[in-house]
This record gives C-alpha cells, sequence and structure tokens, in this order.
C-alpha cells in the first residue's frame, strides 16, 4: 500500500491506496494559515496518518507516499518554492527531505496539476485517449498535455495554457502579462472584475451570496449558486471566461490534434458537464479541423485526483531507478 498526498490552497487531501489502486482510506484537513512551511509539513503528515488509520494500516508499512503540490517544483532537489497562495512560502523548502523524515518513509513530489492528470490518465476521463489536454479551471488556470498517453513535461514546466494569449494587448494577468487566458477566466481574475462592477453600482447577488455562506472570496459554490439564481452580472462574466477558454483551447487543439479535452478544477467540477458543453461550443468557431471537435469531457476522479495521482509518483521514482 502507499500514500498521496495532494496539498491544496485551502485544503489537503491525503489518501491510501491497495496494491490495486484502489482507494483504501482517505482524510481531508485544512491547510494552515499560519506558522508557514513547517505547519503545511506537519499537517501534511498527520493527513496521511488519519488516512492510513482509516485504511486499518500502520503508517510505518506504506511503501512511500507521494505529494502533489504548487509552486516551482524541482523533483531532483526535492524542494518547493512559491507555492502558490499559501502563506510565507517564497524560498525553496525541502519538503521531501522534512516530509520523508516526519512519516519515516520514502517520499516523492511533482506537480499538483500534473499528478491530478497522471490520475485522470490511469483511472479517469483520459482513460480512452492516446492524447488529451487537461484543464484546471479554478483561482487560477492550470493544465498538462499527454501525448501518447505520457504527460509531456517540455522543460518541466510544460501545459500552462492559463498563460496562452487570448487577446493582445488585453486585460492584466496576475502573472503580469497581459492578454492571457487567466486574466480573462481565472477565478481570481473574474472576482477582481466582479467586485470592480460592483463598486461602480452594477447589481449583483454575489457578494450577498458569498456573506451568506460565510465566505470571505467568490468560490465556486458562490459563483454556481449566482449562476442558479440567474445573476446577470455572474452570467456575463462566466460567459466571457467560456469564451476566452473557448479560445485558447482551440488554439492548442489546432497544434496538437488532439482526442479530448478533461476539465478539471474548482469550477470545472462544480459547474460540470453544462459548462463543458458550453466549452465545446465556444471552440468552434476557432478549430481549424471543425468537422471533428475534441469532446470536453469533466475530469471523473473529482476532488481525490490529486492525492490518487501523488501516488503514482512512486512509479515514476521506480521507473528512474531512484
Ligand atoms: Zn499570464
Amino acid at each position: 500500500m502507499r500514500g498521496g498526498i495532494d496539498l491544496g490552497g485551502t485544503k489537503i487531501e491525503a489518501v491510501v491506496v491497495d496494491d490495486e489502486d484502489r482507494v483504501a482510506g482517505k482524510a481531508r484537513r485544512p491547510t494552515p494559515r499560519d506558522g508557514g512551511p513547517p505547519a503545511v509539513i506537519r499537517s501534511l503528515a498527520e493527513a496521511l496518518r488519519e488516512a492510513a488509520a482509516s485504511a486499518g494500516v500502520d503508517l510505518a508499512r506504506l511503501e512511500g507516499a507521494g505529494l502533489g503540490s504548487p509552486g516551482a517544483i524541482d523533483a531532483g532537489a526535492g524542494t518547493v518554492a512559491h507555492a502558490g497562495n499559501l502563506p510565507d512560502w517564497e524560498e525553496a523548502v525541502p519538503v521531501v527531505a522534512a516530509l520523508g523524515e516526519e512519516l519515516g518513509i520514502p517520499v516523492a513530489l511533482g506537480n499538483d496539476v500534473g499528478v491530478a492528470v497522471d490520475a485522470e490518465t490511469a483511472f479517469g476521463a483520459g482513460r480512452p485517449y492516446r492524447s488529451f489536454l487537461g484543464l484546471w479551471w479554478g483561482t487560477g488556470i492550470g493544465g498538462a498535455v499527454v501525448l501518447d498517453r505520457k504527460r509531456w513535461l517540455g522543460g518541466g514546466s510544460a501545459g500552462e495554457i492559463g498563460h496562452v494569449v487570448v487577446k493582445l494587448g488585453g486585460a492584466r494577468c496576475p502573472c503580469g502579462r497581459r492578454g492571457c487566458l487567466e486574466a480573462y477566466a481565472g477565478r481570481a481574475a473574474m472576482e477582481a472584475k466582479a467586485r470592480h462592477a460592483h463598486k461602480r453600482g452594477e447589481h449583483t447577488r454575489l457578494f450577498e451570496l458569498m456573506e451568506a455562506r460565510g465566505r470571505e472570496r467568490l468560490t465556486s459554490g458562490v459563483w454556481a449558486a449566482a449562476l442558479e439564481h440567474d445573476d446577470r452580472l455572474a452570467r456575463k462574466l462566466v460567459n466571457r471566461a467560456v469564451e476566452a477558454l473557448g479560445a485558447a483551447i482551440a488554439s492548442v487543439a489546432n497544434v496538437l490534434d488532439l482526442e479530448a479535452i478533461v476539465l478539471a478544477g474548482g469550477l470545472g467540477t462544480r459547474l460540470g458537464t453544462p459548462y463543458a458543453e458550453r466549452i465545446a461550443k465556444a471552440m468552434l468557431p476557432h478549430l481549424f479541423f471543425d468537422d471533428r471537435p475534441p469532446p470536453v469531457l469533466v475530469a471523473e476522479l473529482g476532488d481525490l485526483a490529486g492525492a490518487v495521482g501523488a501516488t503514482l509518483l512512486l512509479d515514476e521514482r521506480e521507473a528512474a531507478g531512484s
């Protein structure tokens, strides 16, 4: 049996899988906001310990654990720097060594979106295809390209579809450049636009729905609720995001002639199939070969994709002979 941990900006998911890759135990806990990397690493260990307990197995008997993390990953050095929106995490932190010491078992490290796409390739929506694009639609927009059933790594950072340009000289992206997909369709950018419109006096229920749920941010659940209430501003901003997604995905599909698109991430999974279909429709005007458009499918492993995918990192380690 082995462990897998998915480190997210708001929560940590851990699983223990058996030798047939079935989930035997799982645990979830919030990502600590205080205490910096040491507190986060302790929580990662606690989550896996809890998952092992729920699987009825002693942690020390696990073959090892994989960790999917946001930020700049150096799998060789076992470090994570600039970990997404985790507080006080800029410098490279030796996560593999620190977590290995906490757990007492070998630890392998990978990119969070990458390992989730590996899980979809092996067990989820990507299974029938030789090639597909995995697109993580959440606070930001991440992605990974699978070619011949293997994730294409490039120099190590391939798949950044969030920074495909959808409008020259367009909106400022969180990355500092202009006109990127993420500047139109990332949840953070959509929220900034909504706050601006709200301040200007545009009517919307987005913020009262947010408060009613005790949230400080426009979460995927808040956007989904606003769409159910047919909120005009929410509809306008989501439509704008869908159009931008359609253009960016179609451009990638034109280059690589992909068989399918797998949609995941907080907004992707929350909005689900109806929106996957709208994205597919938004792609059509931009597809060079529009007689056989690739289907847009919703990821099948949901919240556990990252943690299950992280368990596969141990295979890669073995394959690399480390
Ligand atoms: Zn960008």
